[in-house]
């Protein structure tokens, strides 16, 4: 295996862009595991030290996530909102948790994954490094995309508040469904179907249900349809 060791964000989105088969190197927790997405010949491009990891206000009293800050970290402040600590929350390993970082549970764009209904759903933006300069991205703009840009932070409204519902058939087994609502925006993650967000509970109607092995399709589209509409009621 080869490990790249770049010494700044721009070199590591270049190497990345150079290298077809390569995958960045965080927490290394989905890179790393067995049966993860790492072949013989991915080349793996090292950004531990290349981008923030400390979560901490801003001027504007935003608060400004590392993408290298672990799942942990974020449940230790007190500055996270509590939407986001419970999304954290839902890795239900501390091993894991204190392993796995915030950006690359976002760009391992997994369809079971922890963060992404609870970020997007909160419309939290991310500023990046691309082989063109910094950028601002929406998280859930980004989600279905294959970018290979590095996520630097993301920015986070503190006061923002909602729930986060996931269903699994155990806390360590994949989720079939994880739901989100914060403020006025919904978000949906379904195992074996693109994220889908926008300002209506209805957006479970727009989802795409497919049959795993975590469930049936008929099984999450009426998950889909009784979370918001249970959360709607109370
Ligand atoms: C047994 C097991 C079960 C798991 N179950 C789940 C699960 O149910 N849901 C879930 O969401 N995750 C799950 N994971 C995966 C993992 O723990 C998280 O997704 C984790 O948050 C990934 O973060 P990391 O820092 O370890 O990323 P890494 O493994 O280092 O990288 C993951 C991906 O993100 C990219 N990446 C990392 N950092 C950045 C960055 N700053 N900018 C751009 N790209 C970046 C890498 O190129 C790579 O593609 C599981 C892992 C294990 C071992």
């Amino acid at each position: 295996m080869v490990i790249h060791h770049p010494v700044s964000a721009l070199d590591a989105v270049k190497l990345r862009k150079e290298l077809d088969d390569s995958l960045y190197l965080a927490g290394g927790t989905e890179v790393l595991r067995l049966g993860g997405p790492l072949k013989e010949t991915t080349e793996l491009i090292d950004i531990n030290g290349l981008v923030p990891a400390k979560i901490e206000v801003m001027e504007d009293g935003l608060i400004r996530i590392g993408a290298l800050a672990a799942l942990q970290d974020l449940i230790d402040s007190p500055l996270v909102p509590e939407y986001l600590k419970s999304a954290c929350r839902f890795c239900a390993s501390f091993e894991k948790r204190n392993a796995a970082t915030i950006g690359g549970n976002i760009a391992a764009r997994r369809d079971d994954s922890y963060l992404a209904a609870a970020l997007s759903a909160a419309n939290v933006h991310f500023m990046s490094t691309t082989p063109h300069g910094k950028e601002l991205k929406a998280v859930s703009e980004y989600f279905n995309t294959g970018c290979r840009r590095v996520i630097e932070y993301f920015i986070v409204d503190p006061h923002c508040t909602g729930y986060v519902r996931r269903f699994g058939i155990t806390a360590s087994a994949h989720a079939a469904l994880i739901a989100a609502r914060v403020k006025d925006r919904y978000a949906l993650s379904v195992k074996g179907s693109p994220l889908v967000c926008g300002t209506s509970p209805d957006i479970w109607k727009r989802a795409e249900y497919r049959d795993t092995v975590e469930g049936s399709a008929e099984y999450k589209r009426y998950l889909a349809r009784t979370v918001f509409e249970l959360e709607e009621a109370l």
